[in-house]
């Protein structure tokens, strides 16, 4: 309504974070007629700034998503012209008395509402939220603050931080973001399962053999190891990204499609999952390499590294569910940098096929020929269904084929197809609102979270007792880890990663599927 005012301030302005993601999907939302008519965008830090200086700033990472729009360097001035900056040391209450001031001003009396998203290290959480919520919330309408990762390093500093969090805000003002949530695919999860006969009977451990969560990259630290050196991977990715996703594979069916609903099942799966032992994980971390005449520098290189580090780049996991549907059934995690290629899946591979009559008619062993149903997340994302199928001809050959479903071919409108620009141009003419169509590019996870948060709608933010849950569940083992100086596997920078993973997959009878094998 236009007596509301929605004022967004990203604290940690002048920060990477801010720069490439939050400040161009705070752009995409008002391109895409997604904010409400009346919003002020104010950045926050210590860093002194004029307005302009952070327009000039913010506007070199703008982009139009649908390009050849004439009206995008319009909507940018637009934009631009709704940000502001304020200056400020992080742990003053008077300084967000200022901000409280010049939030005002702009809200002009109307019902206001407040977003703050703390793009900042994590041991100034604690004292930007006391002082923007004694001294800068909403005396009218609502308040809602975005946390970053990480949430704490373990089971005692994350509950530590969520009750300092807690004695400024209630839980429905905290929003933790873990943007692999905010992720098209992920996303789709739930429906793939809920929403087609086809795959929910499949899915438990009568038809599911193992699955398997996959985080790749193909490049180091470089430079920037200070921060993940205190972290390591297994925290930065595996005990939040992956095993959220993990945990949105395997729930129940919730009660409805209410946040409640949903992260309460959630949780349940988190919950009945069996303790994480230190025999069921292998460490690794990358060491120099030269390839093609090229140097690759190893972790410990990096000049932000301490030299005898041994923080994990690579880790492998078997875990279980000790429920009726998963018992016994592996699911595999595998997160690593410096590895051969990047990219984020899922991967179900299903039983074999109880007499096969098809027996010897494979020209691989028949291990190789089970289904398996892949969910790329990134890059390029897709679905496909493995399946074995008869090649064309006389004889009776069989091979394995995929049933693609690849979005870049299915829903990603291409320049060249003009019908569907003018379709598109007549959709926006017409629906100038936040219309689901099919986009040019998939909107980046954080333009999904953002636009949540200001709806209020929580299905996608972490709830206190999931995270805590996350944490019980390796806080034992990264304990383990650092209490015996476990000394990672070395693997060579753009290889595959330790042997170690591999012997932990075929302990379990498993065989990783491969990120390139599409
Ligand atoms: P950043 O650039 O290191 O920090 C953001 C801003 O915080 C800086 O511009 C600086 O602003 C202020 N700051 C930095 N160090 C500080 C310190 N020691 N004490 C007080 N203020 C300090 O971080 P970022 O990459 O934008 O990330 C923001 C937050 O998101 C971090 O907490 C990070 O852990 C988290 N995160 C980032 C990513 C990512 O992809 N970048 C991913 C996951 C999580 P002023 O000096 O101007 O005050």
């Amino acid at each position: 309504s236009t007596s509301t005012t929605l004022s967004i301030t990203v604290v940690g302005a002048s920060g990477d974070l801010a720069k490439k993601k939050i400040f161009p999907a705070l752009f995409a939302l008002f391109y895409e007629g997604c904010l409400p008519h009346d919003f002020s965008v104010f950045g926050y830090a210590r860093t002194k700034l004029t307005h302009e200086e952070l327009r000039v700033m913010i506007s070199r990472t703008l982009t139009c998503r649908i390009d050849q729009r004439e009206n995008c360097v319009d909507k940018m001035d637009q934009f631009l012209k709704r940000c502001f900056y304020h200056s400020g040391q992080y742990n003053s209450e008077e300084d967000f008395a200022e901000l409280n001031t010049k939030l005002k001003e702009k809200e002009e009396g109307k019902l206001s509402n407040r977003l703050y998203y703390l793009s900042i290290p994590p041991n100034i959480f604690v004292d930007v939220v006391r002082c923007a919520s004694l001294r800068a919330s909403s005396a009218n309408g609502w308040t809602r603050v975005i946390v970053e990762k990480p949430f704490g390093r373990d089971s005692q500093s994350s509950g530590e931080l969520t009750r300092c969090l807690k004695q400024y805000l209630t839980e429905e003002q905290i929003f933790r973001i873990d943007h692999y949530l905010g992720k098209e695919l992920v996303e789709n999860l739930s429906v793939l399962r809920f929403s087609n006969l086809v795959f929910e009977p499949l899915w438990s451990r009568n038809y599911i053999r193992n699955v398997q969560l996959i985080f790749s990259e193909d490049f180091g630290t470089e430079g920037r190891g200070g921060y993940f050196d205190q972290y390591g991977i297994i925290r930065d990715i595996m005990q939040n990204h992956l095993l959220q996703i993990l945990a949105l594979f395997a729930m129940e069916t919730p009660v409805s499609l209410d946040a409640e609903d949903i992260r309460s099942e959630k949780v349940k799966v988190l919950r009945s999952m069996k303790p994480l032992l230190l025999q069921d994980m292998v460490v690794g971390q990358y060491k120099g390499h030269s390839k093609g005449g090229k140097a690759y520098p190893g972790y410990t290189d990096d000049p932000t590294v301490p030299k005898n580090s041994l923080t994990p780049t690579f880790a492998a996991a078997a875990m279980f569910i000790n429920n009726a549907r998963w018992d016994g059934v592996p699911f595999l995690m595998k997160a690593g940098k410096a590895l051969h290629t990047r990219g984020a899946e899922i991967r179900v591979q299903f039983r074999h096929v109880p007499g096969n009559l098809y027996k010897k008619n494979f020209a691989t062993d028949l291990d190789k020929a089970t289904n398996e149903l892949v969910i790329r997340v990134q890059p390029d994302e897709g679905i496909y269904l493995r399946i074995n199928n008869k090649v064309p001809g006389l004889g009776m050959r069989l091979d394995r084929s995929d049933l693609n479903l690849l979005y870049r071919s299915r829903y990603i409108l291409s320049v060249s197809n003009s019908i569907n620009q003018e379709f598109f141009n007549f959709t926006l003419f017409f629906f100038r609102v936040c219309v689901d169509r099919y986009p040019r590019e998939i909107p980046d996870a954080y333009e999904r979270l953002l636009l949540d948060a200001i709806e209020g709608e929580r299905r996608l933010f972490i709830r206190s007792d999931e995270l805590d849950a996350a944490w019980d569940l390796f806080t034992p083992v990264l304990k383990e880890l650092e209490q015996k100086k476990i000394v990672p596997e070395l693997y060579p920078y753009g290889s595959r990663g330790p042997v170690g993973a591999h012997y932990l997959a075929s302990k379990y009878n498993v065989r990783w599927g491969d990120l390139e094998d599409a």
